[in-house]
């Protein structure tokens, strides 16, 4: 078994594929207009994207003289991908077509003891996978090793910080696994449904309660780093007294934004959405929490320069918050920086984490940058 770097496609289907989801069905002669390839070569991977099941021919139509045309599609009733995430104490899983669909609904199963999470994702993978799954996105929150097969330091996994993915990948019986951060699995989907031809460079923030996560991408392409993981926003720490976060650390933004750090300042113990919907400017405990989550968002916008910030939030439903939120990022930017980064909003993106990393499997098959933390099965 190896980590591979390959894509899951040859560049020029990856490309095929990609205009035809976003233009729908289109003739071979079409394609090739499109795509800029030669008409054989439209052909022959046309040719074998039909064979693999990724694409279909439709009823030909009549187009003046000659042989009638006949649009190929993406086909989205044959093969699906499977999406499966691993979260603290549970672990999510479903199937989507490859156009993004859900099919089905999502499945979960508790993990009662973190040394059990790799074996409950292994079951519900055995339950959710068949003989038409094309590939399997994992999502896991903390960092992934792809080459040592591992997931380093999660909080999923807070007493055992080490958990191999190899039975994982022997369940998913020849299929390739594309293994990633959940903030990823998060901006592959944000990417495919609001930016299919990517320029810019966008950090997404997902802030829920007790959770603060982040990931850059960089024309469109996640920022890996040194290992795979998403971009540790949320374990920056600020001088402030917080609970002690499970990466071992006290000050934490992940920590900061949460209900525990509003009870320590003297509010009302509340969930921290419940304290959102309330917040008219009023109550010091929520100031002194957007005060420190401005100061973390606006150092990590100066140092970044993204063209967008994508706040991932149930919070965003509420304006009072937001705003504030908002200007006070803005006020603690460079001025030229805070009249040109785009702020904008998605209450609806974390929704199913198991969604999350099925995209992540999409995006692997549409994007071949996105194949970079693929795991192969074992040869032969
Ligand atoms: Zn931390």
């Amino acid at each position: 078994m190896l980590s591979s770097k390959q894509p899951v496609l040859p560049l020029q289907q990856c490309k095929i594929l990609r205009i035809l989801r976003s233009e729908g069905p289109l003739s071979r002669w079409q394609l090739h207009l499109r795509a800029k390839l030669r008409p054989n070569t439209v052909g022959s991977h046309v040719a074998e994207l039909l064979q693999q099941g990724l694409l279909r021919e439709q009823p030909a139509e009549a187009n003046g003289p000659g042989r009638p045309r006949v649009p190929v599609t993406i086909d989205t009733g044959t093969l699906h991908v499977v999406g499966v995430a691993i979260r603290p104490g549970q672990v999510e899983a479903c199937r989507l077509n490859l156009c993004g669909q859900m099919l089905g609904k999502v499945h979960s199963l508790p993990v009662a003891t973190p040394t059990d999470t790799v074996c409950v994702a292994k079951r519900l993978l055995g339950k959710v996978a068949n003989d038409q799954t094309y590939l399997v996105g994992l999502s896991t929150t903390g960092f992934v090793d792809t080459a040592a097969r591992r997931i380093l330091l999660s909080s999923a996994l807070p007493d055992e910080n080490v958990a191999s993915l190899d039975s994982l990948i022997d369940v998913a019986g020849g299929r390739r696994l594309a293994v990633e951060n959940d903030m990823h699995a998060l901006a592959a989907r944000w990417l495919q449904e609001h930016h299919r031809q990517p320029t810019e460079d966008v950090v997404l923030v997902y802030l829920e309660d007790g959770q603060l996560g982040s990931a850059l991408l960089v024309r469109g392409e996640p920022n890996w780093g040194c290992l795979v993981g998403g971009n540790e926003l949320g374990h920056t720490t600020l001088p402030v007294e917080t609970d002690r976060c499970y990466c071992g650390n006290v000050g934490c933004m992940e920590r900061i934004c949460s209900s525990e750090f509003l009870c320590r300042q003297g509010a009302q113990r509340l969930p921290l959405l419940e304290h959102v919907s309330r917040f008219d400017g009023s109550q010091p405990e929520m100031n002194r929490m957007i005060e420190l989550l401005s100061i973390g968002l606006a150092n990590c916008v100066n140092f970044v320069r993204p063209h967008r910030v994508v706040l991932v939030s149930p919070f965003t439903r509420f304006n009072p918050f937001t705003e504030t939120l908002v200007g006070a990022v803005r006020s603690r930017l460079m001025r030229a920086l805070s009249d040109r980064v785009a702020f904008h909003y998605w209450d609806q993106g974390a929704n199913s984490p198991g969604e999350a990393a099925g995209w992540l499997a999409l995006a692997a098959i549409y994007y071949p940058h996105w194949a970079k933390a693929i795991l192969e099965p074992a040869e032969g």
